[in-house]
């Protein structure tokens, strides 16, 4: 029993040929009728996962004042650009412009703009920040010009990614084709190519090994460092994920459960672990400064989750307080539940910028 979009995609294999891991995940994702951001209410306790802003609103407060404080380093440029990408329902966006009100021309120097590809989250957005004047961009190539500071949660993982196999014949891409009822089913095509440094990797790792890549993230990645040189800027990028390596993380969610990524497309969320490594790597290279990835655990700490908890519980009644404790815990523990250790945190800056709040001089990738 496939979904309507599995039936769509079966149809256009039979007649084109398996497609890649990045073309299913795209489809799977943004499909115009059937796509996962077009039909579904993902976020919540409804949905099928929270995320960190949803979670508790001192996530985007401490973020709001990582913002405030760049631009402070930025030698407070008026007008600037305040940007998300992926904002989700704008439950952040909000969090941070309600948090930088205190610090002051932040508010009245911002122009405030939101890069989101899903219309439904368009119109829910909309509604989230209804008391406050916001621009939507389809890209980032979109966002109008001058010094940007820009904020991502859970935005690069949402975006497609290539698997590539090492196969005692050399280096074959994993591909999504049919099997003989006409059913989805993973394949491989032979002879795949990758960067000088990709191909050394896999000709080191044992068969069987995978190596993934975003290729998406890593030309937003490239376009920002150079843009973030140029006209100056700071940008956080806070997600899962690791510091490069190999392995299989493609994963679907649904309903908070783990699922067969080829099981239910277009109804259950897919995702891939961040590799954090090859972004700082290319945002270094296209002329920025990158510092991490250090642990969201840490990223929060440094940044006055503890001071921020203390500050909201002494309004608050028994009950409220147990949830902000438990919301301090869940975003910062590195045990299985939280997400202090597997979320991690990645500034990429303007070169002339050294000091990046909560990150330490020592944490800086290598140019
Ligand atoms: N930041 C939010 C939502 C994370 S989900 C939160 O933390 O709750 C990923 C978000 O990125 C969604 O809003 C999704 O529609 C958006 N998105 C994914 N790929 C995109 C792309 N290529 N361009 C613009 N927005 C995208």
């Amino acid at each position: 029993m496939s979904t309507p979009l599995g039936l769509a995609l079966a149809r256009t294999i039979a007649l084109t040929g398996p497609m890649t891991v990045a073309d299913y995940m795209e489809q799977c994702l943004f499909h115009p009728e059937h796509g996962y951001y077009t039909t579904h209410e993902p976020f919540g306790a409804q949905g099928d996962f929270v995320t960190a802003p949803e979670i508790s609103q001192m996530f985007g407060e401490l973020l709001g004042l990582w913002a405030a404080d760049s631009w402070l380093r930025l030698g407070s440029p008026s007008p600037f650009v305040l940007a998300e990408l992926g904002p989700g329902r704008g439950t952040m966006m909000a969090d941070v412009l309600r948090a930088t009100r205190i610090v002051p021309g932040f508010s009245d120097a911002a122009r405030v703009v939101l890069v989101e590809a899903s219309p439904r989250l368009r119109g829910k957005q909309r509604e989230t920040l209804a008391a406050y004047e916001v621009e939507w961009c389809a890209s980032l190539d979109e966002v109008p010009a001058g010094p940007l500071i820009l904020l991502a949660n859970e935005f690069i993982d949402a975006l497609p990614i290539r698997q590539f196999v090492r196969t005692p014949e050399g280096i074959a891409e994993r591909m999504v084709g049919l099997d003989d009822d006409g059913t989805l089913q993973w394949g491989l095509r032979p002879e795949a190519r990758l960067d000088a440094r990709g191909d050394a990797l896999m000709q080191r790792a044992p068969v069987g090994a995978m190596l993934e890549i975003c290729p998406l993230g890593l030309s937003i990645m490239e376009r920002l460092g150079a843009r973030l040189a140029t006209e100056g800027g700071a940008a956080l990028f806070v997600d899962y994920g690791h510091s490069g390596g190999l392995g299989d993380t493609l994963q679907a969610l649904r309903a908070h459960t783990y699922d067969d990524p080829l099981a239910h497309p277009g109804q259950a969320d897919l995702t891939a672990h961040v590799d954090f490594k090859a972004l700082a790597r290319i945002a270094t290279a296209s002329g920025a400064r990158a510092f991490g990835p250090i642990t969201q655990g840490l990223l929060l700490e440094r940044l006055g989750l503890p001071a921020r908890a203390t500050r909201l519980k002494r309004d608050a009644h028994d009950a409220a307080r147990e949830k902000i404790d438990a919301a301090s815990a869940r975003l910062t523990d590195p045990a299985k539940d939280g997400m202090g250790e597997l979320f991690k945190a990645l500034a990429v800056v303007h070169p002339a910028i050294d000091v990046v709040a909560g990150f330490a001089r020592q944490e800086e990738h290598p140019t």
